[in-house]
């Protein structure tokens, strides 16, 4: 049962991560914390953008925690460990298939079009207001209609 309960932290850990990076875009890096963020909003120079160090922050969080619950394989290990699936999930959605900072990935899956549809709505603006559509892997369902 132990199993279950560390999946269950692990899938609890990705669900929130996604509502926190919501509020967090919404309410910190379109409000006080804009000045980092809207190097995300504008031509980029080079491959870095300012705005990375959000992803780097949450990164070492993560591995912060993973390393406290390491030898005990306690809760935080598998919130560390849920941080980082939804970081992985995030980089592969957003930087690779949304924003192309690779090779070109393409897929006409529909779930995959409808969040792309909404996260370009975001970036529609490259003002700090207005704006919508703060979530990534949730959006709202007119964007995955046919
Ligand atoms: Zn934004
Ligand atoms: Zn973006």
């Amino acid at each position: 049962m132990i199993v279950l309960a560390d999946i269950g932290i692990v899938v609890l850990t990705i669900a929130l991560m996604e509502l926190i990076s919501w509020a967090m875009h919404k309410y910190l890096f379109h409000g006080p914390l804009w000045f980092i963020h809207k190097t995300h909003h504008q031509q980029r120079h080079g491959w870095f953008e300012l705005n990375d160090l959000f992803s780097i922050g949450f990164a070492g969080f993560a591995l912060w925690l993973i390393w406290i619950g390491h030898l005990t394989l306690d809760y935080r290990f598998w919130i560390g460990t849920g941080i980082s699936i939804y970081g992985i999930i995030y980089f592969i959605f957003h930087d690779w298939f949304i924003h192309n900072r690779f090779k070109a990935f393409k897929s006409d899956n529909r779930y995959l079009a409808g969040i792309r549809r909404a996260h370009k709505i975001h970036h529609k603006s490259t003002e700090k207001y207005p704006s919508e559509e703060f979530g990534l892997l949730v959006a709202s369902r007119k964007w995955f209609r046919k």
